[in-house]
């Protein structure tokens, strides 16, 4: 079977010597108490750490609703330690209650519970998700068993506010959270969906005073709120069913507009009505009020294509090849770059963004000034430099502009992608372009970069295509397919008149094109390299989206603009740790496929497959193959060889 339910307290209590109270690897740097984890009951002997599932422990909880409210009636005033004696599985009229894991205090973060309901009992539609066998899950039935389990994530959300029980109302006693995503919708672990069952996961702050237990708030919680709080989400989910149509809906017209991109000569589309700015530099909601301008189609570049739930739709469709975003400073140039960025994935509905559809394999790449780099051929972008540091084989510590950003997209490349997309905000101008000026004062042998607008042409020419946005150099003009100025946030096409200003007034730069782009070389991890250890223990640690603690090192993600979900971040540094374990980093195999087999396991495996032991698998998000491949590249100490 692909999941299961496995309903047995004694999974989720499994654990390994092997973290400490303060390795809690999922730590949001917001949420400082979930540092530590809680400690499992039932420590693992030897006997527990083999592949073979443990033998299911005796739990002291367990039993019916009656008996957990009995058991925390009877500890309540008790020192925290006590509730060590509700861990277990209990039967509700009408569901399972399954208390994973305890912490051993108030300040050790949050118990990790599941709820397991029969799919029969929720009233979920059957086509709504997958057999959940491996045999029978097809793309269309995997997408919307994804995007329904999605769904009832965020009404799980949405009834834990409407019971007064969120964190950020109720503080760090007496919460529920869930793993619920944002504006993405991205296939995740909190819940899951079964021909048999519904299942979520998520964490309570135990209710207590100081270090002493609140019994009977507890069971006001566990006992009278959390079933409420299931009556009003999934069980059943009739109530919802209109929105949840449309939830699943949205996502499977994304994918369908997706899926015709290629056939169709596209890379992107945005359709007309979108809504593509957000509310803030620091915030992913959609911008919204009189003064928001829809998105609005050039009519030649007008496309429309069909989805299975919206009929025909048209709007801009970006043709294979190089385009250029032109215009003034603030006419929103890098608004919709950064759409479709991230247009790889589906949106919820009302983000501005469920139509906005990018190539899955699109990559934003940006200078990167102190990145690392290992065993990077970048010679098609920069040649020798000073002191006879050759750049076949190129490894840094402390990476320049334009160096990061040379190594970034042969990184991508590496890693298949077919579309770069470039925004002059964030990339080194030294690699983007050498004006004539500069070509005669500085000459060709003793400048060793050449400048992407040199090999955009040979990229197309391997069939992969660029957006880049550019407001200050004229000089693309010249190797542009399309060129779209936006204008008050309208964008226009302007190819003809680009093209007609590139021969009236030729530019004096001369094409340092070289004939073809050059190697792309396959590196390999050598595992020896990768130590996921700190102070004998593995420990890796999620911050956010901003970086991963692997052990010693930490992996700067900022860059990464299409690591959205701190979720994902945390399946990357698990995903990095199940392919070191499984023996998958070889010295003669591509990084690339060792990353991808991993990606495979937790396909057909599911979130499970890649928990280390110990783990509560409830807050993963799936990352793509890009950002897994990406925060390898930048893991610090990494060693890799070339496989030439
Ligand atoms: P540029 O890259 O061309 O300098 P930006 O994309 O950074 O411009 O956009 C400038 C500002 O305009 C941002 O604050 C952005 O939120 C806002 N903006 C972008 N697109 C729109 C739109 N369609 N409607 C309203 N405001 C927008
Ligand atoms: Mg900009």
């Amino acid at each position: 079977p692909r999941r299961t339910h496995s309903g047995t307290a004694g999974q989720g209590v499994r654990s390994t010597p092997e973290r400490d109270p303060d390795d809690m690897p999922d730590t949001d740097p917001d949420d400082r108490d979930r540092e530590r984890p809680p400690r499992p009951r039932f420590p693992a002997g030897p006997e527990l750490r083999g592949q073979r599932r443990p033998p299911r422990p005796v739990l002291p909880g367990g039993g019916t609703a009656d008996d957990l409210r009995r058991r925390l009636f009877a500890i309540d005033g008790k020192p925290y330690g006590a509730y060590q004696d509700i861990l277990g599985e209990y039967t509700f009229p009408s569901f399972r209650l399954v208390v994973d894991a305890v912490p051993p205090d108030p300040f050790a973060g949050p118990a990790r519970l599941r709820l397991v309901v029969d799919r029969a009992a929720t009233r979920l539609p059957l086509d709504g998700a997958s057999s959940g066998t491996a045999a029978g899950v097809g793309v269309v039935a995997s997408l919307r068993r994804f995007a329904t389990e999605d769904f009832l994530a965020r009404r799980f959300a949405s009834a834990i506010r409407s019971a007064g029980r969120a964190r950020h109302e109720i503080g760090p006693s007496g919460y529920v959270a869930i793993d619920a995503g944002r504006q993405e919708v991205i296939e995740r672990s909190a819940c899951l969906v079964t021909a048999a069952a519904v299942e979520i996961r998520f964490v309570v702050g135990l209710p207590a005073e100081g270090r002493t237990i609140r019994g009977r708030e507890a069971a006001r919680l566990l006992v009278d709120d959390l079933p409420r709080i299931l009556a009003a989400s999934v069980l059943p989910v009739d109530p919802h069913l209109d929105a949840l149509r449309h939830h699943v809906a949205t996502v499977e017209d994304y994918q369908a507009l997706r899926d015709q991109l290629t056939a169709r000569g596209l890379i992107a589309f945005i359709t007309d009505g979108a809504s593509l700015p957000r509310e803030s530099g620091v915030s992913d909601l959609p911008l919204r009020g009189p003064n928001v301008v829809p998105f609005q189609s050039p009519p030649e570049l007008r496309v429309t294509l069909s989805t299975p739930h919206s009929g025909p739709i048209t709007g801009l469709g970006i043709p294979m090849g190089v385009t250029l975003i032109v215009g003034g400073g603030f006419h929103g140039k890098s608004t919709v770059l950064a759409a479709l960025a991230r247009g790889v994935y589906p949106h919820i509905p009302g983000d501005g963004r469920e139509r906005v559809v990018t190539r899955a394999d699109a990559v934003k790449v940006r200078a990167e000034d102190g990145r690392s780099v290992e065993e990077v051929d970048l010679t098609p972008f920069i040649g020798e430099l000073p002191q006879k540091h050759g750049t076949r084989a190129f490894s840094t510590t402390n990476a320049s502009g334009s160096t990061s950003q040379a190594a970034s997209i042969i990184e991508a490349l590496e890693a298949g992608t077919s579309l770069m997309l470039l925004d002059e905000d964030t990339t080194a101008t030294n690699f983007m372009i050498r004006d004539a000026r500069m070509q005669r004062l500085v000459p060709k042998e003793l400048e060793p970069i050449t400048p992407f607008i040199d090999q955009v042409r040979n990229l197309v020419t391997r069939g992969v295509s660029t957006i880049v946005v550019v407001g200050g150099s004229g000089d693309y003009f010249d190797v542009a397919d399309h060129v779209i100025a936006m204008h008050e946030y309208r964008p226009e096409v302007v190819t003809g008149r680009a093209h007609q200003i590139a021969r009236e007034l030729p530019g004096q730069r001369v094409r340092e094109s070289p004939p073809r782009f050059g190697p792309v070389v396959a590196r390999a991890v050598l595992p020896e390299s990768l130590d996921p250890q700190r102070r004998g223990r593995a420990r890796i640690v999620a911050r956010g989206v901003r970086s991963l603690e692997f052990g010693e090192a930490t992996i700067e993600l900022d860059a990464l603009e299409q690591l959205v979900d701190p979720s994902q971040t945390r399946a990357i540094g698990d995903l990095i740790l199940h392919a070191l374990r499984k023996g998958y980093f070889r010295p003669h195999i591509p990084l690339v496929d060792a990353m991808s087999r991993a990606l495979g396991d937790l396909d057909r495996d599911g979130f499970d497959a890649i928990t280390p032991p110990g783990r509560h698998s409830g807050d993963y998000a799936r990352p793509r193959l890009h950002e897994l491949v990406a925060a390898l590249n930048r893991l610090r100490g990494i060693r890799m060889t070339q496989l030439r």
